[in-house]
């Protein structure tokens, strides 16, 4: 039997040559050398130019490696907030970073959108003591995406905030205002195709100026990912625990074949996918897009209402070989949800919905 595809969101379809990939650091022994030697340093600075190069992200952004985007979510906080964060809360993970705030203690305030819709936010309000507000570019739980211009433009009404947006199921696909966006972060078993087990955080230095400065006021910052200890390691091209040497080498290959690729065709097609699925449920008396608004529909996960049930459509989808994820929390039975990624082959696509007609 062919193996299966997986069209979930994350853990999802892995790199067509990851294989290889890893069997390339094991033949170069990349993955027994110490990352306190000047070979672990040359990988790492590969790693975060190809990134960068990949992300367009400004040459003045620092890039760190942790354990998950979760931790990410911990360290903007603890590193950004003394007294108050704002977050725009439109379903779980948008959710969770508002939840780590509150268990960090930073009396967060939010806005809050129904699961499936997104924001108005020529008309939003941010309280004038808010140092932090947080976004959530794609939303995976329920499927609806930001417009990246409008952070864009509530960056210019409220310039003095820093602004953090998740992009863990966004990216590569969706652009970032680096002017704009003072910090993001990302997992790899997203748009990257990879393993779980690393995140990635992208940050400025007015992030970094915060974090010292609340720290030199004696405020806890967090222990040996705070950003002082990342800067200070990131000076002798090393990471302050024994990282994750395995996925770092992955991401710079990766993230090296989706440049060879061309990142604006990753894109094209992302869009041309996006249009067969949303086409499909559309047009179906089975199914629907759980997302109405064409404005805030995702391209990169595809949620949609199976009301008859998600075990149903999982199952036959199973039995093809398509394996595509539950809809998330309690909408885990009357939801499915289709991961779009650079993974996802436009024919494999065309095929899914083969089985679904
Ligand atoms: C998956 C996901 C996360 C959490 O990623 P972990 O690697 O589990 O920490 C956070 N935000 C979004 C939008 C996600 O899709």
């Amino acid at each position: 039997m062919a193996k299966n595809i997986y069209f979930t969101v994350g853990p999802t379809q892995t790199h067509p040559e990851l294989g290889k990939f890893l069997n390339d650091g094991l033949e170069k022994g990349i993955y027994s050398m110490s990352h306190r030697g000047k070979a672990f340093g040359e990988l790492m600075d590969s790693t975060v130019s190809s990134l960068k190069k990949l992300l367009n992200v400004p040459d003045d952004f620092h890039i760190y490696f942790m354990g998950s985007a979760t931790e990410g979510m911990e360290l903007i906080i603890e590193n950004c907030v003394e007294n108050k964060s704002f977050h725009f809360v439109n379903a779980a993970f948008s959710r969770r970073f508002y939840k780590t705030a509150q268990e960090l203690r930073k009396n967060p305030e939010k806005c809050e959108a129904l699961d499936g819709e997104g924001f108005d936010f020529k008309n939003a309000e941010i309280p004038s003591d808010a140092e932090l507000v947080c976004f959530t570019q794609n939303e995976t739980s329920s499927g609806v995406m930001l417009d990246m211009s409008e952070i864009s433009a509530l960056k210019r009404k409220y310039p003095d905030k820093l602004f953090a947006v998740d992009i863990v199921s966004s990216a590569p696909y969706a652009p970032v205002d680096y002017k704009a966006v003072d910090c993001a972060f990302l997992s790899v078993q997203k748009g990257f195709g990879m393993p779980a087990g690393m995140g990635v955080l992208i940050v400025n230095d007015k992030c970094i100026e915060k974090a010292e400065k609340l720290q030199a006021r004696g405020f806890n910052i967090g222990s040996f990912h705070n950003f002082p200890s990342l800067v200070k390691y990131e000076g002798k091209r090393q990471t302050p625990e024994t990282p994750n040497v395995m996925a770092i080498y992955i991401l710079g290959r990766i993230s090296d074949s989706y440049i060879k690729y061309g990142l604006r065709k990753i894109q094209k097609e992302t869009e041309e996918k996006a249009k067969l699925l949303y086409s499909f449920f559309d047009k179906s008396s089975k199914y629907s897009a759980f997302v109405k608004n064409p404005k805030w529909r995702s391209k990169t996960v595809i949620v949609v209402e199976t009301p008859n049930g998600s075990g149903e459509v999982l199952k036959k989808l199973a039995d093809k070989g398509f394996i595509a994820g539950s809809g998330y929390g309690e909408a885990r039975d009357r939801q499915i949800r289709i991961g779009n990624f650079p993974t996802h082959k436009v024919s494999d696509v065309k095929k899914l919905l083969k089985i679904l007609k």
